[in-house]
């Protein structure tokens, strides 16, 4: 049987429905918000508005991509996730964000064995994720369970902390059936991440390569999707990476030259001008729910097909997202 698992259990694959397959609604802090506060997401009313307007706008399940280390907070995505209990789901991660997010020397991720920090995600797969999100020495595991497992990379560059995360990744996939879904930089260095996770034995069909959009090379696409992985295409309303007809037509191509089930779509918000209901008395902003607003109807405008759509938002998040029990 194939499920999906949610922060509040397990649901059948079947039942997934449009997803939304990286995102962010809650960041409590971590390095990205040191250095930027914009990345500070950290109101529970706020998250549970802007994922009310996806559901609003017919979205069902969404990954949200806060691992390890980055301001993962399990308490309040519970509280928002059990807001919506019927209506929609909310699939959480283990695993880590790319290496400059934690110290190449004294964090755990340097000085632990591979193996060891696998049993710990493994854990929070199978058992339930730390309260703590791994960041001290008191493990509290809670009942929602990670349902994704999540890696990094730099652009141009992977590092050796990252390559011992890739391997991290690909044990605890190994282990638990899990699909592993990257931060790539910019899109780069997608060939060798595949190429490591391999080496370490993980099925390349349970990968998901996120960011891609900001590297717009076809051929490259084409070498990526002929290894068996899946392009996640993330970020629709950021003109400052690319414009959305031209990710739109990139999908186009991709699907005519028989790609359609290697394509999932994300909105990646990030930040809180990406969340609409985070501006509040702020100002106006497009949110979570463009993705099925404004950038599905431009698919549909440039020719893509209704079953094409509904392949890639709602058939492949739940065929490469699901783990066998
Ligand atoms: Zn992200």
């Amino acid at each position: 049987m194939k499920i999906i698992r949610t922060v509040l259990g397990d649901i059948p694959n079947r039942e997934m429905g449009i997803t939304d397959a990286h995102d962010h609604i809650i960041r409590s802090g971590g390095p990205e918000v040191w250095r930027d506060s914009s990345f500070l997401m950290d109101d529970t009313d706020a998250a549970k508005r802007e994922f009310r307007k996806f559901l609003e706008a017919g979205g069902k399940t969404m990954i949200c991509m806060d691992p390890i280390g980055c301001g993962r907070n399990v308490v309040k995505m519970l509280e928002a996730a059990e807001e919506f209990r019927d209506m929609g789901n909310i699939v959480m991660t283990t695993g880590f964000q790319k290496g400059s997010n934690y110290c190449p020397n004294t964090s755990f991720l340097a000085t632990v064995d591979a193996d060891r920090i696998a049993e710990m995600m493994i854990l929070e797969i199978t058992e339930g994720m730390d309260l703590h999100s791994y960041n001290g020495p008191v493990v509290e595991r809670t009942k929602a369970k990670a349902g994704v497992i999540k890696a990094g990379t730099s652009y141009r560059v992977i590092t050796r902390l990252e390559q011992k995360a890739l391997k991290v990744a690909a044990i605890t996939q190994k282990e638990t059936g899990c699909a592993i879904s990257m931060h790539t930089d910019f899109g780069t260095m997608a060939v060798e991440i595949l190429d490591i996770l391999k080496e370490y034995g993980a099925g390349l069909e349970k990968v998901v390569l996120c960011h891609m959009q900001r590297n717009p090379d076809r051929y490259y696409y084409e070498r990526i999707l002929d290894a068996g992985a899946t392009i996640c295409f993330d970020e629709p309303n950021k003109p400052q990476y690319r414009p959305d007809i031209e990710i739109a037509e990139n999908i186009k191509w991709l699907i005519e030259r028989g790609y359609q089930k290697q394509i999932v779509l994300g909105m990646d918000g990030g930040r809180r001008e990406a969340l609409g209901a985070y501006m509040g008395e702020t100002g106006l902003a497009n949110g979570l729910e463009y993705l099925l607003t404004r950038f599905v109807p431009l698919l549909r405008k440039i020719g893509i097909s209704d079953e094409a759509i509904d392949c890639v938002l709602v058939k492949n998040p739940s065929e490469v997202f699901a783990i066998n029990v």
